[in-house]
């Protein structure tokens, strides 16, 4: 890390916290902020009853004894009877009786109308479905009182890796069945520990990773999909800090410095600079120079993020500390978003100060990362969820609301910001889902639970840092019991987190109860009051049958918010419907790269073509971005256009037709001319085979196009980052994309870089 001296200034990302998005959290969310409660620690009410518990107050000596432990202190808690009256947010069915008597004290509320979600059937990620398996219809059908004797749902664990403790707990408390082996029939859920390919040739059932959601959510790709929304949405999208690629932004981020320096408001700024596949803080540093990146030369340029710091974060005990929530991604078409009530809490583990020249180098300050400060000595191991280095984030609300801090708005700000990435990731996916299980043909679904890592700034404004494919979901940590001993012991925290997110995520895919299916998005996708306050009051009892446990296991800890809240997002979805459009035209045959013969179709089942864009220019426009995305993607072994690339020039086509001022209703005026040509709201099903096939004739074609455009165009002759600077909120570079088989090939050849869990 850098020892320059640089002088202080105010962080701008803390300076604004007018999110205009407020989402009240209709949840049953109690919080008694009266002083006496505030001792109490919160607890999750996640534990089910059955859970067998006993143990002993001993320390922590060995593994067994810890669970023990640990497993007594649940049960003691569990007893306090106070599970739904005095803490945080521990959601319970009980809690409205509660409302009622708690009324006039000092209490928060935080209500919550659940929705049926009956009688519809369930898609998940395509519309194809896909699944093979079918369970029986009365499998957790409320009120069915002549079940027939149920057979249990079956996991394949045997790619678990490390979440195995805590699925196998899950697993057990389901009375499911485990088959830690693998299993020559199908299962119907197979958990993996890495990616959708850790097991290959599953054609049923369904598996707990997308396609492409590692490549997505690295940092790059993550910066760019917000960067497009950015730009689209700058207001509701100003929950990320701004960033810059490198090495091709390199320019850029140094103009930027240069004209802040110049306007003297740079003097004090910090940045920070993220490997592109790092995780746990690898390779992390802070600067306040352009020139203390660290960028190696030509072909060993490492890609990295280099992004705005944010200078003042929320401290408690003087500590820096981020949030870690776990968000259920059930399903892509229809969305499907739950996120958990109960999340996580890092803290560093040496006071924080803002960055100064002396201070840029001290991890344990600026990291929050449990990884890097469990090496530290001031590293609290703690058993409390209100203590230590790890706590829970609902003991850190108690302890914010006991000072008068609004949690609802906290909380409302952060599902708003779960909410509005999860649709910026949204069209990749689709791209990634239709390559690797096309329409049409046998393939599992798909649903994950993704770890978001959110700090808040000194004045409570959630900022996203990143977003985890592969969350940790270890139970466990390696403590030293005696000098020089080291043994593996039972995390408390970690566990009643962890495993209530696992058991109810595997709950809410049982595919007896997802034979039922899910309601239509709420409001059924109509006209949204664009970043309008949900203001949903608790209403009828119209808990979705999966809210509603009948099974002896406690109310889920997974809260939907989306379709709940479709009405209010559902403006955001514009690079959603380019996405459809793009589909539409790529084919099924596993691309994910528009050719230019697809492009051309494009423009002419769009009528798009006119005197003012003749298809010479067509050409040019597609070659000419198409080159500049290929040219800043270091495996380009699939030619053609991707979403992105697609998405930058749908933005210019939409510029050059629309006299609107914001780019937004540009683009929305072409998605509606695209739309109507082809015949209503578009599916996503009928995608063009032939123009596919055409394509991959075609693409070779298009290279000589290339070349021959890049005579005629001057823009286009050199290197992209210098001819052609991606604007600094504009789509910049594709993500790398390989071809299907490749994808395949790699994943049965080397281990992906991103296994690292995170
Ligand atoms: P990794 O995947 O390596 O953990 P993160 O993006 O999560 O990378 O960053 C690691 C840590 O650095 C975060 O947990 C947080 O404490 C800190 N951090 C990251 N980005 C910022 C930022 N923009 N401002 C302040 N702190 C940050």
């Amino acid at each position: 890390m850098s020892d320059h001296a640089v002088k202080v200034e105010p962080d701008h990302t803390t300076a604004s916290s007018g999110d205009k998005d407020y989402v009240v959290v209709t949840e049953e969310l109690v919080l008694d902020t009266s002083p006496a409660a505030s001792l109490s620690p919160p607890v999750p009410s996640c534990v089910p009853s059955a859970a067998g518990v006993q143990g002993s107050a001993t320390p922590l000596a060995s593994k067994d004894k810890a669970r023990s432990r640990s497993k007594m202190g649940r049960d003691d808690r569990s007893t306090e009877g106070k599970v739904n009256t005095d803490i945080g947010y521990a959601i319970s069915t009980h809690v409205g009786k509660h409302l009622n008597r708690l009324r006039g004290e000092k209490v928060l509320q935080i209500k919550c109308a659940g929705r049926a979600m009956q009688g519809k059937q369930e898609t998940n990620g395509n519309s194809n479905g896909g699944s093979t398996h079918h369970r029986p219809r009365d499998r957790h059908e409320p009120g069915n009182k002549h079940q027939r004797k149920k057979k249990p749902v079956t996991v394949d664990t045997s790619k678990a890796k490390t979440s195995l403790e805590a699925l196998k707990m899950s697993i057990k408390q389901l009375k499911w069945k485990e088959f830690p082996l693998g299993r020559r029939a199908a299962c119907d859920i197979y958990w993996h520990g890495t990616s959708f390919h850790d097991n290959d040739h599953i054609v049923s059932g369904q598996v707990n990773k997308f396609p492409g959601m590692i490549e997505m959510l690295k940092k790059i790709n993550l910066s760019r999909a917000l960067r497009t929304m950015h730009e689209l949405f700058p207001e509701e999208y100003n929950f990320y800090p701004r960033s810059w690629i490198l090495p091709d932004e390199y320019q850029q981020f140094s103009a930027q410095i240069r004209g802040l320096k110049d306007s003297g408001a740079a003097a004090h700024r910090t940045f920070i600079v993220k490997p592109d596949s790092g995780s746990q803080g690898e390779g992390i540093y802070l600067i306040r120079e352009a020139s203390e990146v660290r960028l190696a030369a030509g072909s060993q340029a490492r890609q990295a993020v280099v992004q705005e710091y944010v200078q003042r974060p929320l401290l408690i005990d003087k500590l820096k500390f981020d949030i870690r929530l776990y968000v259920l991604v059930k399903a892509l078409e229809p969305l499907q978003i739950y996120i958990a009530k109960e999340g996580l809490t890092r803290f560093c583990t040496e006071p924080y100060q803002e960055p100064n020249h002396k201070n840029l180098s001290h991890v344990f300050m600026h990291l929050t990362n449990y990884s890097l400060n469990v090496q530290s000595d001031n590293f609290v191991h703690s058993d409390s969820q209100s203590t230590g280095s790890k706590r829970t984030f609902s003991s850190v609300l108690y302890r914010l609301a006991s000072k008068g801090v609004d949690i609802k708005k906290v909380w409302s700000d952060v599902i708003s910001l779960v909410i509005k990435t999860v649709i910026a990731l949204v069209p990749e996916l689709k791209v990634h889902y239709q390559a690797d299980i096309p329409p049409g043909k046998p393939g599992p679904t798909c649903f994950q639970i993704l770890g978001f890592d959110i700090l808040l700034t000194k004045n409570l404004k959630p900022v996203l840092l990143e977003v985890n494919s592969n969350p940790s979901m270890k139970i466990e940590h390696e403590q030293e019991v005696a000098p020089g001993v080291f043994e593996y012991v039972s995390s408390p925290v970690d566990e009643d987190v962890k495993v209530c997110v696992i058991r109810d995520t595997l709950r809410l895919m049982d595919p007896g109860l997802n034979k039922h299916g899910h309601p239509p998005p709420a409001g059924g996708g109509g006209a949204a009051q664009q970043g309008t306050v949900i203001t949903t009051k608790a209403g009828p009892p119209d808990k979705a049958p999966e809210e509603e446990p009948g099974d002896g296991l406690p109310t889920l800890c997974l809260k939907q918010v989306y379709p709940k809240y479709t009405k209010q997002f559902q403006y955001l979805c514009l690079v959603d419907r380019i996405a459809t459009l793009f589909l539409r035209f790529l084919g099924i045959k596993g691309n994910m790269r528009l050719g230019p013969t697809a492009f051309r179709t494009f423009i002419r089942c769009c009528k798009l073509s006119n005197s003012n864009l003749p298809m010479a220019s067509v050409d040019i426009l597609y070659i000419d971005i198409t080159r500049r995305w290929a040219a800043s993607t270091q495996d380009s072994r699939e030619a053609g256009m991707g979403l992105q690339a697609f998405v930058e020039a749908f933005f210019q086509l939409a510029g050059r037709r629309s006299k609107a001022a914001l780019l937004r209703d540009q683009v929305a005026s072409l998605l509606e001319v695209c739309e109507a040509h082809l015949d209503g709201p578009l599916s996503a099903l009928p995608v063009a085979a032939a123009v596919s096939l055409e394509d991959r004739r075609s693409l070779s074609r298009g290279r000589a196009m290339a070349r021959e455009a890049s005579k005629l165009s001057p823009s286009s002759s050199s290197s992209s980052s210098t001819t052609h600077p991606p604007p600094l909120c504009s789509p910049a570079a594709p993500r790398r994309a390989v071809s299907h088989d490749q994808r395949l090939q790699r994943s049965r050849h080397g281990p992906l870089r991103t296994n690292l869990e995170n």
